[in-house]
């Protein structure tokens, strides 16, 4: 049996435990499977298992992939979770069914241009900056809540939010961690209470080394790459 096979079912199998755990609906949870690094190979073995959502976080590499298995007449569904420039956006609309890391509101108005372009609906998630480290995400529960009011005037009409998205301090502080994916549910919570006609039940929370807190703390995406496809090599 390959790894990658053993892997996807272990931690399918952890995330269905950890949902039944914390009393929730195991089915509530989708996986990510982040194949950043990995070549299309990995993402077509996974494929084969069952897997069809997957993760991206640099556009050049996911494009190239993406594009070798939709050739083949395969249909992953690919989220981009990295940080994104603006003159990265088209080719992100092109092949991508969501941006979860959408961090400010000028990337929302690029994306609805180039979305309009090619006549194509995007779901986004707002990502909010939690951890310590990295300086990604929208920086409070204010300046998201300007990007929602945009969204709720009807100002980006091909872009659906469907809720936010955080990465935990990298830390073995279980505490901190799990403050971060409270944040991150309080302010999806808040959202949803100030704008009712938008979505904001996603919560995209939870990698490899922390996704059974953020399923404790409502996670209903988890972003998982290394506990499926293995260390990735930065070198190659
Ligand atoms: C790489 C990455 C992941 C997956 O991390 P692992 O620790 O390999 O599971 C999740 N989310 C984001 C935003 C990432 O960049």
């Amino acid at each position: 049996m390959s790894d990658i096979k053993e892997n996807l079912h272990t931690v399918l199998d952890q995330i269905k435990e950890a949902a039944l755990e914390a009393n929730r609906d195991p089915s509530g949870i989708r996986l990510v499977a982040v194949s950043k690094f990995h070549p299309a190979q990995a993402v077509e073995e996974a494929m084969d298992w069952g897997q069809n959502l997957f993760g991206e976080n640099r556009i050049q590499e996911a494009s190239k992939k993406f594009d070798k298995i939709r050739a083949e007449g395969k249909n992953p569904c690919l989220h981009i979770i990295g940080s994104l420039q603006r003159n990265k956006v088209k080719e992100a609309v092109r092949i991508a069914s969501c941006i979860e890391s959408v961090d400010r509101l000028e990337l929302l108005e690029e994306i609805e241009k180039q979305c309009a372009k090619i006549h194509k609906s995007i779901d986004v998630l707002f990502e909010l900056h939690t951890g310590e480290e990295s300086k990604a995400g929208f920086a409070d529960y204010a300046s998201m809540e300007v990007a929602a009011e945009k969204l709720s005037q009807g100002l980006f009409p091909h872009v659906t939010v469907k809720g936010l998205m955080t990465m935990a301090p990298n830390t073995d502080d279980l505490q901190a961690i799990r403050n971060s994916f409270v944040t991150c549910r309080e302010c999806a919570q808040k959202l949803s209470e100030s704008f009712p006609a938008l979505d904001f039940s996603e919560l995209s929370m939870g990698m490899s080394a922390d996704f059974k807190i953020a399923i404790e703390e409502g996670a209903t995406l988890v972003r998982i790459g290394t506990a499926i496809f293995g260390e990735r090599n930065y070198s190659a």
